[in-house]
């Protein structure tokens, strides 16, 4: 398609939607009055992460309504962060803030992160400080991940309660862009990348509509992700532990040794049983370990696309000119 019609606009929202028919409507209404008291030009690409409802239907009515709203509908359910990769490769504006559809993470933040981004941060994290609506078992759990991977990732910067929310400037995602990986974290690639990060807090609204679509399954897929990505203690944990075992087996044996040399050989094969047990169940679990590493480079190096496109629906007069289709 053509770049035709009106200018490029200069703030591009991007949201991965999954089910979010209910919720779009009213995230579309209250991204216009809240860019209607800014006066800056902007646009609004959602990534329908191929939804079972009627996401895409009432994205392409909004779309066909308003020239600023793009959507792109992925060819089967691929994940949030695919979606908002996508995304972020159908952004024109001079930033992006990428934000979730169901409203809970509230439009009106947005003005704090445009002052940041034009006193020169190049990346501004809009960070949780409190989540409505949401389960303490849900909060511990989230606090466990949060903690671990700050912890073992070794990457400064890396908000303390996680950010789904933020600001990227067009050289960020320029290089974000040229990254191919599918198993990782984005807000652990952004991180990684470096310039210059700031967070601002916000307060994560109770979603209004619809249910989350981060199963736990999605939850503990992106744990290891992270791991793997990001660090290679697991591995390190392996090679310490299984030292460590060997240390006490051949202290084990000398002290056997020991005492069939006094006459007074240890009998019994309950020792025997724990020890096989015990080193079985490492073995196991190390493999394990080494597998989740091997199977996603071996993913990695076959280098599919992270995503495919089914349908894409703004009007004629939009700018839809890309950065890159993956
Ligand atoms: N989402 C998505 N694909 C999925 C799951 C979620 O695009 O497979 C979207 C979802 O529609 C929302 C955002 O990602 O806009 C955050 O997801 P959700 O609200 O389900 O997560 P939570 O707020 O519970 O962490
Ligand atoms: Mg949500």
């Amino acid at each position: 398609m053509q770049a035709v019609g009106r200018s490029k606009p200069e703030i591009t929202v991007v949201s991965p939607a999954y089910n979010e028919a209910e919720n779009l409507p009213h995230m579309y209404d209250r991204l216009v009055a809240v860019f209607s008291t800014l006066g800056v030009s902007w646009e609004w690409v959602v990534v329908d992460d191929h939804s079972g409802d009627d996401t895409f239907g009432r994205l392409t009515a909004l779309a066909l309504q308003d020239e600023r709203v793009r959507a792109v509908r992925l060819s089967r359910n691929f994940g949030s962060h695919a979606a908002v990769h996508c995304g972020l490769s159908h952004a024109v504006g001079n930033c992006a803030i990428v934000m979730a559809a169901d409203l809970q993470d509230p439009p009106e933040v947005i003005p704090s992160l445009l002052e940041k981004w034009r006193q020169g941060a190049q990346v501004v994290w809009a960070a949780r400080e409190q989540r409505a609506g949401e389960k303490e078992i849900n909060l511990f759990f989230s606090r466990c991940y949060h903690g671990m991977i700050n912890r073992l990732s070794g990457l400064a910067q890396v908000p303390p309660k996680g950010a789904d929310f933020w600001l990227m400037d067009r050289v960020v995602i320029r290089g974000y862009l040229r990254f191919r990986e599918i198993h990782s974290s984005t807000m652990l690639l952004i991180v990684w990348m470096g310039f210059r990060q700031e967070t601002i807090g916000y307060c994560k609204q109770a979603r209004q509509h619809g249910r989350s679509g981060w199963t736990l399954k999605k939850k503990l897929k992106l744990f290891i992700d992270s791991l793997t990505a990001f660090t290679h203690f697991p591995i390190r944990l392996m090679s310490y532990l299984g030292l460590f075992v060997a240390t006490l087996g051949f202290l084990y044996a000398l002290f056997i040794i020991m005492h069939a040399w006094v006459g007074h050989p240890v009998q019994g094969w309950s020792s025997l049983m724990v020890a096989i047990l015990v080193l079985g169940g490492m073995q196991m679990g190390m493999l394990g370990i080494l597998g989740e590493y091997l199977w996603r480079s071996h993913d990695e190096s076959r280098r599919r696309p992270r995503y495919l496109i089914e349908r894409r629906t703004w009007k004629k007069s939009a700018n839809p000119s890309e950065n890159r289709s993956a």
